[in-house]
């Protein structure tokens, strides 16, 4: 070979290196230009390492043309402050009961510590990232979550009050796209402001899914703790239509947080986004392997 100051293995390896990105390049291409919404949380937050290559890829997409947003979760980074504050929670349906003191601590956690922590590393690996807050500059308007549930021993249904959860309304979309124009990557904090200035935690899935909605994002990536949605037999469902989607949201094997994003992928759709992917964000560089590669990860659901 021409390299022969490598060693086989070495050339094999850059070989190798060298077809993975001609490889990618129908897929740059594909998706150039295109607004994509990350949802990035759990496990994937907490590593050092993967919060890495989280970053790198955010930056990369930028690179190749696509324009990402970033919302971000906290859930347990906001249970650990809260724990060391001395505050305890009451769940319902799930749903953590958020008085005054504890949205106070939500803000805190998402809007300083952890918002400020990916904009950082997004800038360490080059890009030109943004933190911003749903709840300032009117970013995420949103209403007070009234969750349905019923009487122990009746069928009536009753609206219960979970405190400052709040559910989005409207997305300030012209600010958005002012920092996007600016060549900025918006790293959002998945908190919104009421008419009365009240703050409110929102679910990351359902901000992101909301704000992809209503940007008509050609995309939605839901990074999970999990490889995608499982079946009864604890198989990946590697894709499945909107219609089927809608249809297991009622199997007794869809629980937890997992009903929320397949809710959240439905309602985004609708709205005009045309795919969605809920992925394992404990894999390394799970955002590049996804878009950039033939077979993709996790659950794809199209319309
Ligand atoms: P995140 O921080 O990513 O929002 P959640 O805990 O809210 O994580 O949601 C993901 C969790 O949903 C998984 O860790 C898993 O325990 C749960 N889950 C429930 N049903 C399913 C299913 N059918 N397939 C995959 N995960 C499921
Ligand atoms: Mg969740």
């Amino acid at each position: 070979m021409k390299f022969d100051f490598l060693s086989e293995s070495d050339q094999a390896y850059f070989i190798h290196k060298a077809s993975t990105l001609v490889e990618a390049l129908p897929f740059i291409r594909e998706h150039s230009g295109d607004t994509i919404v990350i949802k990035y949380g759990g496990h994937a937050m907490g590593d050092p390492k993967l919060a890495k290559s989280f970053a790198r890829d955010i930056g990369l997409m930028k690179e190749v043309g696509i324009y990402p947003i970033v919302v971000h979760g906290g859930g347990p980074q906001i249970a650990e402050k809260l724990k060391n504050k001395n505050i305890t929670s009451k769940f319902i349906e799930g749903l953590r009961v958020t008085d005054i003191d504890t949205v106070r601590v939500v803000e805190d956690v998402l809007a300083n510590d952890i918002n400020t922590e990916i904009v950082k590393s997004i800038g360490d690996s080059g890009g030109k990232a943004i933190g911003l807050s749903g709840n300032k500059n009117n970013l995420l308007s949103a209403t007070k979550l009234k969750i349905e549930k019923k009487e122990s021993d009746s069928n009536i249904e009753k609206l219960i009050d979970i405190g400052f959860v709040g559910q989005p309304t409207k997305v300030n979309i012209s600010l958005i796209k002012e920092h996007i124009n600016k060549g900025k990557i918006p790293v959002i904090a998945p908190l919104g402001v009421d008419a009365d200035s009240n703050s409110y935690n929102i679910n990351a899935d359902t901000a992101a899914g909301f704000i992809a909605g209503e940007l008509k994002a050609s995309k939605l990536l839901l990074l999970t703790d999990v490889a995608g949605i499982l079946d009864k037999e604890k198989k990946l469902i590697s894709s499945l239509t909107m219609d089927d989607a809608s249809k297991l949201i009622n199997e007794d094997f869809v629980v937890g947080g997992m009903k929320p994003k397949i809710l959240t992928c439905i309602e985004a759709m609708k709205k005009g986004v045309k795919k969605t992917t809920i992925l394992d964000g404990r894999i390394p560089h799970s955002v590049v392997l996804e878009l950039f590669t033939e077979h993709g990860i996790g659950t794809q659901i199209y319309s």
